[in-house]
């Protein structure tokens, strides 16, 4: 048996690009297939829910899905864009108010946060009604271990950007927040990056929900929750976690594209 060369064996790493409009095509595909991997867990609710893709070129506007649209049905062409004012400045629909009120503020307080995703996932918001964080019970979990953080503060839907504002600084400089009795919500320096926290976090949660359930669980100990994290916690490990749902769902929905 021939050993495969050296360089198939490396993990892929991000694409870089030569003109702003690959990198906004490239986004904007990422954003559709996410909606329909959205749809396939089954985190829609009615009306809500919304991942944002910051512009690669105008850094205070961001793409996101249009207001109404379920999320197995959108299409990359689909997309608004939407500036700092909370204007649709692209596209035929009209932006969801919370969206706007969460994800502008979140995009503006971390310059780093290319894309931010959060829904209704039934996991995610049972777990947000017990207003605490992940514990470190699994390998999974780890990922979250010192970096999320809780939004204990629920006052109704959130219309303005004032408490959007408070929900970044609650985020702060973490991949996630728990935002109490309402759901998830994760960040990432990539649409796919963010994308798989959410996934995951949705799936850590109801781990935890089952542990719980049943018995003590056993948490990790705090140097081998640390060390885990830095294993499976990275920003690049969070890009490659989402390249497997990339192919699934493009090979089987390819009309996302369009
Ligand atoms: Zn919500």
């Amino acid at each position: 048996m021939t050993e495969a060369p050296v360089q198939t064996l490396q993990t892929p790493v991000p694409p870089k690009f030569a003109t702003v409009e690959e990198e906004r095509r490239h986004r904007k595909e990422r954003l559709a297939a996410s909606f329909r991997l959205f749809a396939r867990f089954g985190y829609d609710e009615g009306v809500a829910g919304h991942i944002t893709a910051r512009d690669p070129e105008h850094a205070d506007h961001f793409w996101v899905n249009p207001f109404g649209m379920h999320f197995s049905l959108i299409r990359a062409s689909d997309l608004i864009l939407v500036n700092h004012q909370g204007n649709v400045v692209q596209g035929q629909h009209p932006v969801n108010r919370a969206a706007f009120a969460i994800h502008s503020r979140v995009h503006a307080a971390r310059p780093d946060v290319v894309a931010a995703a959060h829904s209704h996932s039934i996991h995610g918001k049972a777990f947000s009604s017990l207003g605490k964080l992940l514990d470190p019970l699994t390998q999974d979990a780890c990922a979250f271990y010192e970096d999320h953080a809780l939004f204990a503060d629920f006052t109704g839907v959130v219309n303005d950007t004032s408490e959007g504002d408070r929900i970044a600084a609650a985020l702060g400089p973490n991949k996630a927040a728990i935002l109490r009795n309402h759901g998830l919500l994760t960040v990432g320096q990539t649409v796919e990056e963010a994308v798989w926290w959410f996934i995951t976090m949705d799936r850590s949660c109801h781990a935890q929900l089952l542990a719980d359930s049943a018995g003590k669980p056993i948490k990790i100990d705090h140097d081998n929750a640390i060390l885990t994290r830095g294993q499976i916690g990275t920003s690049l490990v969070g890009w490659f976690q989402y390249q497997p749902l990339w192919n699934w769902i493009t090979s089987q929905e390819p009309d996302l594209l369009a």
